[in-house]
């Protein structure tokens, strides 16, 4: 199967109780990307757009992990998409200081021909109206569209981010921005809200609490690994989202029971994510590393039970 990722490509800095990150590559599609890749290899696709700041390195880096870089744009005498954020003492609650669209601003992708083909869409966090665009230009509706987004464009692009959240299959986003979209508390409520939005799964990340996957009556609920050292949480969302896309698409298998198998591939990615600044964690995972945390999954919440 092959996977079409857009989302951001960017610089990000940040700020964590142990230390600044200083200016470093980041963005949605960039932690999509390489997560999905340790599933899926060699047919994953981005769709993104840098200025010509963006160092080749970067776009090396998407190529030694068999990631193709045809539908990244890259805008002369322009600056990248730039994020400045800052974790607080518990490491779940974050601001943002500062977000420069700068490319971003009017970013309008066409695709090649060659990319309206691919059979899963991960439509990664970035201005609704442009992943809308992008699922529409698809010649054929994909096997699987999993979209991301956060409040920042709750905030600025409501009714364009709720258009878009209507046509997609899984919608992944963390419990405030759940809140914020329903303006419900309780989160199986808001689940129950945005399963009548569109998308017939959710998922609601949780940080270090683990996640929800929703899907009509059923839950799944999968823990974060405990760690005893969380260093910088960016990216953990993306690399979730990637890490479950990746594997579905690997798999070809879309039943519940493989959703939840997907939902524990995200997490293991992302339990890598946060142990280094920015992607360097989820460049050079080596397969032993991911089985070993796979097991430590399952060792985690297996348990027997004999009920009289
Ligand atoms: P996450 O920690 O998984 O929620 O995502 C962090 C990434 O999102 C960073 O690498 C940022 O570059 C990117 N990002 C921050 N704000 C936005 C935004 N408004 N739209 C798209 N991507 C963003």
């Amino acid at each position: 199967m092959s996977l079409l990722v857009i989302g951001t490509v960017a610089f990000d800095q940040v700020e964590t109780p142990f230390g600044a990150s200083g200016k470093i590559i980041g963005g949605a599609a960039t932690y999509v990307s390489l997560a999905a890749s340790y599933f899926l290899k060699n047919n994953i696709h981005l769709v993104s757009v840098v200025g010509d700041d963006f160092p080749q390195s970067g776009i090396e880096n998407f190529h030694r992990r068999g990631i193709g870089t045809e539908g990244l744009e890259i805008k002369k005498g322009e600056k990248s998409f730039f994020w400045h954020g800052r974790y607080r003492a518990d490491m779940n609650s974050r601001d943002t200081l500062e977000t420069q669209l700068n490319v971003l601003a009017d970013f309008n992708p066409v695709l090649p021909e060659s990319l309206k083909e691919l059979d899963f869409l991960m439509l990664g966090n970035l201005v609704p109206a442009v992943q809308k665009s992008v699922l529409n230009q698809m010649n054929k509706r994909p096997k699987l569209t999993v979209m991301d987004t956060m409040n920042f464009w709750m905030d600025t692009a409501w009714d364009e981010l709720i258009e878009t959240i209507k046509l997609v299959d899984v919608l992944t986003i963390n419990d405030e921005e759940a809140r914020q979209l329903t303006g419900e508390y309780s989160l199986v409520v808001a689940a129950q809200k945005i399963l009548t939005m569109g998308p017939k799964y959710l998922v609601i990340k949780k940080g270090e609490n683990g996640a929800l996957l929703f899907h009509g009556k059923e839950v799944f609920y999968a823990p974060a690994l405990p760690l005893e050292e969380v260093f910088d949480p960016t990216g953990a969302g993306d690399s979730f989202a990637g890490g479950f896309i990746g594997y579905l698409a690997a798999t070809g298998d879309l039943s519940f029971e493989n959703m939840k198998r997907a939902v524990i591939y995200g997490s293991a990615i992302a339990s890598f994510c946060v142990e280094k600044f920015g992607i360097e964690r989820v460049t050079d995972l080596r397969q032993e590393e991911l089985d070993a945390r796979i097991k430590e999954f399952v060792h985690l919440v297996q348990f027997d039970i004999n009920l009289a």
